[in-house]
């Protein structure tokens, strides 16, 4: 599969993929409430990906670089 057309480089999810080794931050493709469809730039998988943000559960310790 390519990068999706509609992926914004300028937006980036910092996590790991978790589809192969890498940890260098995800794409950020679309989001909806708390979840973010991402796809990662080097295997180029997409998935929904929860976030966590919106539940009140407090900072996203993972969130930032
Ligand atoms: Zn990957």
């Amino acid at each position: 599969m390519a990068l999706d057309p509609s992926v914004d480089i300028g937006r980036k999810v910092w996590r790991s993929c978790t589809h192969c080794p890498n940890a260098d931050g995800l794409y950020l493709l679309k989001s909806n409430a708390n979840l973010v469809y991402v796809q990662c730039p080097l295997c180029h998988n997409t998935w929904w990906l929860d976030t966590k943000f919106g539940h009140g559960g407090g900072p996203d310790k993972s969130g930032n670089p």
